[in-house]
């Protein structure tokens, strides 16, 4: 097997290990495998192992490897900042959104996304810790937030995402699941994802309730440093 296939192997493993731990069915979480920086070859390895949903958080680095690999049915997740003026290619090339914290950025992906194309899934990105990062929405924007998303006719709003400070625990996991609990039982929105957990915390995200992780390292190896 090679490195990539194995990674897959324990990484998955690992899922159902803590899906177990958590009396929750693993077929309920979904593997991202996020392939920044990599290049299509070990992308390709990745599906010939059955992993089919990937992450990307640079544009231009994207486009050209979903370029190469056109003839897999992939579903491209896009993880990264999101510029407004960036908008439009983001509508064209992806199935799924998980950065999204602002109304504008929002609106514009409505707009551009084709007609011949699904609904774009959208997960709101909260800023869960405070002044700990920059991107992300904060909890107190959150309610308006999910208003105006649902209301744009070429999105179909899915759930929320955080990336909390490493080393914080499952309490920022905690928090985000209990956003979701609010907004499906306050706004009546039925949100079915939550997109948290990365190669260091999956463990502590799906016992708090993560239905995406995402996984870049433990699947990939380490990256280089970029940019
Ligand atoms: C890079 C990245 C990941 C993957 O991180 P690893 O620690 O390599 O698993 C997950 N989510 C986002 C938003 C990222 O930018």
């Amino acid at each position: 097997m090679s490195n990539i296939e194995n990674n897959l192997v324990r990484v998955r493993h690992s899922i159902a290990q803590s899906a177990l731990d958590a009396g929750r069915n693993s077929n309920t979480i979904t593997l991202l495998a996020v392939s920044k920086t990599k290049p299509a070859e070990d992308i390709e390895a990745a599906v010939k192992a059955g992993q089919f949903d990937f992450g990307e958080n640079y544009l231009q680095e994207s486009l050209v490897k979903m370029a190469q690999l056109q003839s897999h049915p992939i579903i491209w997740h896009y993880i990264g900042a999101i510029q407004a003026n960036k908008a439009r290619v983001i509508a064209e090339n992806y199935a799924w959104v998980h950065t999204v914290d602002r109304i504008k950025v929002a609106e514009r992906l409505s707009c551009y996304r084709p007609s011949n194309m699904l609904p774009l899934n959208i997960c709101l990105q909260v800023n869960i810790d405070g002044e700990g990062s920059k991107s992300g929405c904060q909890v107190g924007e959150l309610e308006a937030l999910v208003k105006a998303v649902t209301e744009l006719p070429n999105l179909h709003l899915r759930g929320l995402m955080a990336i909390p400070r490493p080393g914080s625990g499952a309490e920022p996991f905690r928090r985000l699941a209990q956003l979701r609990e609010t907004i499906n039982k306050t706004l009546d929105i039925p949100l079915d994802s939550l997109s948290m957990g990365m190669s260091q915390d999956l463990e502590q995200a799906i016992l708090a309730g993560s239905t995406i992780v995402r996984v870049g390292t433990a699947i990939f190896g380490p990256r280089a440093q970029v940019m």
